[in-house]
């Protein structure tokens, strides 16, 4: 970790007193660059966010979570100008999907392992960095990716949840630890991906890691000193422990034997929301633990407060209403995607709704206030339901969606869901709403074949792809509760969305372009090439008159490790990068890597590496393979994300295969040692499995 500088703001709290829409940037030019810390992010500024465009002080833009830049500068007209003002690499591997926030002239901005790195927002100069130095055998327990969604600014402070679950407050000058807890159970395997939400002077933080046996629940601590103010869990553990609330207790009446035991799942691992006038915060929780109801709740039940929607009292956690989205769900069908509050009139009635597209192929719209269903239709192909009953507000799941005894029917959505937590945007003025969708399809075997990934995710279900999967860019009108238009994209991962005023889309895809799209028609607009795959979602601001737009590339997440990018991406090394942009700008393009070629192995053998070549060995060592190694290096060492591909491995590195593997030689880079879970005959199992799977690959017997 390093950091350094930053003097004592000055003009702060004056600006934040004085600021007024469209006036702050004007405010913020006065003073020297760094020099406007986020001392000035006040829960009042927070509550009025969207007031102030020039800056992007919270995940979601505003409380509302919608992404909609107010700015204009850059529109239908201009946008064809932009051009890359500067770029910064993160110099880490793993996947990059954090949204960066600006307060002041500075950015901020998670990345791989839960970094976080605050830069001028003007130049990106590098201010400073914070590394909470994740184990990184913690790796282990990611089931997607070593990723970090984004931090939390309030006060002075910058909020970081850890990979390992930790909570972190930063001095928003410095970079320095101010506080940090443990918000998980350690010897558990949570993780944390995440940003941090900031509601009335609270800290609110989730969990992910419903593919292993944990049980979900959201925290809230006190911003200034890290107190735990409250816990929530999101679904009910063991009845002879007592309940922790009413809630809680009337759920149990929904689960059967004895889910405690599988921890039961309901990880709040992205989406919230908040509206102040209200006072609720909003709450998407996850999948079942796991996946299989069977295993799960073996006498059935909807197992509340699974895949739902909860709306909580923020003073204290408390359960107002909730809607579940997918009642029993059996097919890691998460509610756990972004939700946006907006109010829309809806027959002639101006309605206060929360909207979300989750998982299971549906769009919602409900109403915010009560949890009462206002409308529902899919978004994506559905079949494992044939729509959602308006009296009973529950989708009418269909006799092919179940897998007990198994196999099911060849199901869409797949697991990835219609729509993963890629960000959604909603435009007030188009009236419509922008998110990457994909459509795949998947068979589940049931508890009788093997489970996926056995012994490291527990399932309960094998589950095989029936489909080559397409990605697209959706505009769905969530009033009339359809299509608007849709751009199918080159590769079926992609990143989140931004509106703006300006009636422009920004979108980057697992191409590696970013594009700006027209938000009535969809037609393209300008596109950037950036040989990077684009997950993330970009965002806007305002700093001495001009408008920028930032965006973080970083291949990875769950759809990055399974498959590679594509387009001029399929190129390069996919290493993470912050790019800004701005009109008339047109700095190049910084270098990137080649992607090395599958390596010509020569005379390396196995029985010249002294690696055992009989069947048993190498079954034993692909059993291993996928107990340690399968979800950073993806099937058969051929990760397609930012982790290194093990089929391209130099001969050299063959040679210290061992060193690497077990003794840890390759640690400073983020390659933990596996001594302590793995023996040296282990490791040498595991590299006769890979050696052979590359001489396949390489046509080599
Ligand atoms: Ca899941």
């Amino acid at each position: 970790m390093f950091a350094r500088r930053i003097p004592t703001p000055c003009f702060v709290l004056l600006c934040a007193a004085l600021l007024l829409p469209g006036t702050g940037a004007g405010c913020t030019a006065d003073t020297e660059p760094g020099a406007l810390e986020a001392g000035s992010v006040t829960t009042e500024r927070l509550r009025h966010a969207g007031g102030e465009p020039e800056s992007w002080l919270a995940h979601g833009g505003t409380h509302a979570e919608d992404r909609f830049s107010r700015l204009e500068q850059i529109d239908r007209e201009s946008v064809h100008r932009l051009g890359l003002a500067w770029s910064h690499d993160f110099n880490l591997r793993g996947g990059v999907e954090a949204t960066p926030l600006m307060a002041g002239d500075v950015l901020y901005v998670s990345g791989p392992w839960s970094t976080v790195e605050a830069l001028d927002a003007r130049s990106g100069t590098p201010l400073w960095r914070y590394d909470p130095e994740v184990p990184r055998l913690r790796g282990l327990y990611a089931c997607c990716d070593v990723v970090n969604r984004g931090v939390a600014l309030h006060e002075d402070r910058v909020f970081v949840g850890t990979l390992d679950g930790r909570l972190v407050a930063l001095d928003a000058a410095t970079g320095t630890p101010v506080w940090e807890v443990v918000t998980t159970e350690n010897d558990m395997p949570y993780t944390i991906t995440g940003a941090p939400r900031v509601v009335e002077g609270l800290i609110i933080i989730g969990n992910g890691g419903a593919e292993y046996p944990v049980r979900g629940y959201v925290s809230a601590y006190a911003s200034g000193t890290g107190a735990l103010v409250w816990r929530t869990y999101t679904v009910p553990g063991n009845p002879a422990d007592g309940f922790e609330s009413e809630a809680l207790e009337r759920a149990a009446e929904s689960w059967s034997g004895e889910w405690w035991l599988h921890g039961g799942g309901g990880t709040a691992w992205d989406a919230m929301a908040y509206d102040p006038e209200l006072d609720l915060l909003y709450i998407g929780t996850g999948n079942g633990s796991p996946w299989s109801r069977e295993v799960r709740s073996p006498g059935g039940g909807d197992n509340l407060y699974l895949s739902s929607i909860l709306a909580l009292r923020p003073s204290d956690g408390s359960l107002v209403w909730h809607y579940q989205t997918t009642p029993g769900d059996n097919w890691d069908f998460t509610a756990t995607q972004p939700m946006i509050l907006a109010d829309l009139e809806i027959d002639g009635r101006l309605r206060k709704t929360i909207m979300q597209a989750p998982k299971n192929g549906f769009f919602y719209v409900l109403d915010r206030e009560t949890g009462d269903f206002i409308s529902g239709e899919n978004y994506v192909r559905v079949n494992w339901a044939d729509g959602i009953d308006p009296v009973t507000a529950r989708p009418r799941e269909q006799p092919i969606a179940s897998y007990h005894p198994g196999p099911s029917g060849d199901l869409t959505p797949w697991f990835f869901g219609g729509h993963n937590w890629q960000s959604m945007s909603f435009n007030p003025e188009t009236g419509l709403a922008y998110f990457p969708v994909h459509e795949g399809g998947v068979i589940y075997s049931g508890a009788e074949g093997p489970t996926l990934f056995e012994g490291i995710f527990s399932v309960g279900t094998g589950a095989a792809f029936t489909m080559v999967p397409m990605g697209f860019l959706l505009a769905w009108d969530p009033v009339a509760q359809q299509e608007a238009w849709r751009i199918p994209l080159a590769n079926w991962w992609n990143g989140g969305t931004l509106s703006t005023a300006g009636g422009i889309v920004f979108q980057g895809g697992g191409d590696g372009r970013f594009a700006g799209y027209d938000a009535e028609s969809g037609e393209v607009l300008w596109e950037f090439s950036s040989g990077l795959g684009i997950i993330a979602a970009p965002i806007s601001y305002e700093l001495d008159g001009v408008q920028y737009v930032t965006v973080a590339a970083g291949w990875g997440g769950v759809g990055g490790r399974t498959n590679a990018p594509s387009g001029e991406a399929e190129a390069y090394e996919q290493r993470g990068r912050l790019m800004t942009f701005a009109l008339d700008r047109d700095t190049p393009r910084p270098p990137l890597f080649p992607r090395s070629a599958l390596p010509d192995l020569g005379a390396l053998r196995l029985d010249d590496l002294g690696l055992a070549d009989d069947a048993a060995a190498l079954g034993e060592g692909e059993k291993l393979y996928a107990l340690n190694c399968i979800i950073c290096h993806g099937q058969a060492g051929s990760s397609m994300g930012t982790m290194p591909n093990l089929q391209r491995m130099a001969p050299g590195t063959h040679r210290i295969f061992g060193d690497i593997v077990h003794g840890g030689r390759l640690e400073v880079m983020g390659m933990p040692g596996f001594a302590e879970r793995l023996s040296e005959e282990e490791v040498a199992l595991i590299h006769g499995y890979l050696v052979s799977r590359i001489r396949m690959a390489v046509g080599e017997p």
